[in-house]
């Protein structure tokens, strides 16, 4: 048999994992399931702006166009957009040499880490967190060590966890800002209680912000390189969730803060964006007109928009089921309930999601999957359509009327 690397056995992706293979498997029996499990707003009827569309046909062709490799940092014209978006919002001191254009934030997170890390370097990283991150420390030879985010402070990060897990090995602490999964939007003091950390430990902070526009009820976002000046800062961003473009595959990296400091490491970045040429030259067409126009997520999270209905009603019905409670999220397109494991007897939380699937057609993902330490979570996204989510609840009430893990 062919076996895969020693490393890729310590990854896992649970929102493309076991429990999706079963759905697919429903799937093919011709069963219809709702599925909740994936941030994907192009399948529930949202499009991307007509925009971002024909600035990819119009430069396909020609010696700038899509149809050839570009600058391994992306093109010209995208970097400047990007600069000047970040610059607005408070970032200061970045240059286009500052940029890096990958195919969507993930291959970036992925190629952010590789550059940084040595064998047993420990990454700090938020429980519950978007999972490509465990993954991509794992992939890179580094150890990730997950820091607590309290559920009673709105999902904040627990500055004392965090501070009782940094070690002489510790190398960067990663945010996730609105966060993935929780919904989280995270307070001034908090983030500015991070840069603290971080100057005082000189660890790289790494910055994942790609729902920085996907804000509910006046909550406010703070970009975590504005508060951290000149200490080094990386900041993920792109078009996949606020410019509804998730297929695009156009996402970015910004390096802010003293730029001596950073000239090594960014030299290593570079190296590994000229081994894959340069990320899809149509998308980053597509990331510089994003930035040209303020989102369509403005209308959606308005209290009339439809993402905002939603995620209220969503978050309304989860927390009329008894056994369930759910903090509201401030931002992103997820709800992060939590389930009394003691009332249903859950104790393996991956199971749990598997029964409710098989029983009413409906896919979550388990709270696990996204590093949460215990099996008393699931997420899910708020981008279906309203009868389509509360049909969703109510199967889950009806579920756990019966349910009782063996
Ligand atoms: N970061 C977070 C927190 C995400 O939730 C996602 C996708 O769900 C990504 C990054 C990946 O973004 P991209 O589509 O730009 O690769």
């Amino acid at each position: 048999m062919l076996e895969q690397s020693e490393r890729l056995r310590q990854v896992k992706y649970a929102i493309r994992g076991p429990v999706l293979e079963a759905a697919y498997e429903m799937e093919k029996r011709g069963e219809k399931i709702l599925k909740l499990n994936i941030g994907n707003p192009g399948v529930f009827g949202f499009d991307a702006d007509p925009s971002l569309l024909s600035a990819m046909q119009e430069n396909l062709l020609g010696s700038d166009g899509a149809q050839s490799y570009s600058h391994s940092q992306g093109i010209t014209s995208a970097r400047e957009a990007i600069v000047s978006y970040h610059t607005e919002r408070g970032v200061s001191g970045i240059d286009i040499d500052d940029v890096f254009i990958g195919n969507g934030a993930s291959e970036l997170i992925s190629m952010s880490l590789q550059a940084l890390l040595n064998p047993g370097d420990e990454v700090l990283i938020p429980a519950p967190d978007y999972p490509l991150w465990t993954a991509s420390v794992n992939l890179a030879d580094g150890t990730p060590i997950h820091y607590l985010c309290n559920e009673s402070d709105g999902w904040n990060p627990d500055l004392t966890d965090m501070a009782s897990k940094i070690s002489s090995k510790t190398r960067a602490i990663v945010i996730i800002n609105p966060n993935n999964p929780t919904g989280g939007v995270y307070s001034e003091e908090t983030l500015k209680g991070i840069v603290a950390l971080a100057k005082k430990h000189n660890l790289l902070l790494l910055a994942d912000e790609i729902y920085d526009r996907i804000l509910f009820d006046g909550a406010r976002h703070i970009p975590l390189a504005a508060l951290a000046g000149d200490h080094p800062c990386l900041t993920f961003n792109g078009i996949s969730k606020t410019h509804l473009a998730c297929g695009f595959r156009g996402g970015w990296l910004v390096l802010s803060g003293n730029t001596d400091e950073l000239q090594n490491y960014k030299q290593g970045l570079a190296t590994l964006a000229s081994m894959r040429l340069c990320s899809n030259v149509a998308a980053q067409y597509a990331c510089k007109a994003a930035l040209e126009f303020d989102t369509q997520m403005k209308e959606f999270v308005h209290p009339e928009g439809r993402l905002h209905r939603q995620h209220t009603k969503a978050w309304e019905a989860l927390n009329s089921i008894d056994g369930i409670s759910c903090v509201k999220a401030e931002g992103a397109l997820y709800l992060f309930p939590k389930i009394d494991t003691e009332k249903f007897g859950i104790h393996d939380d991956e199971q749990f999601v598997l029964d409710f699937l098989r029983e009413k057609k409906v896919l979550i993902v388990n709270g696990t999957g996204f590093n949460w330490p215990q099996p008393d979570h699931f997420r899910i996204v708020v981008l279906p359509k309203e009868s389509e989510l509360l049909d969703a609840i109510e199967r889950l009430r009806s579920f756990l009327s019966t349910y009782r893990q063996v």
